[in-house]
């Protein structure tokens, strides 16, 4: 018995919302950033994962303190 992998993108693979924009593909880039966490410095788009972005910044800092 074996699973077959769904045919469509290889595991590990994330096309990048920068990326995805330039295609115009919108459908995709909302899914993406629906809850984001991070944004592009380059491009300003927002996703919920540093590695959707080709140069992510945090969003906000969640609030920590050290004393
Ligand atoms: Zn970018």
């Amino acid at each position: 018995m074996g699973e077959k992998e769904q045919s469509g993108k290889p595991a590990g693979h994330q096309e990048r919302i920068c990326k995805l924009k330039k295609d115009g593909k919108l459908e995709e880039i909302d899914r993406l950033e629906l809850r984001p966490i991070v944004y592009c410095n380059k491009c300003k788009a927002k996703a919920n994962h540093p590695s959707y972005l080709c140069n992510p910044r945090a969003l906000k800092a969640p609030k920590v303190q050290k004393v």
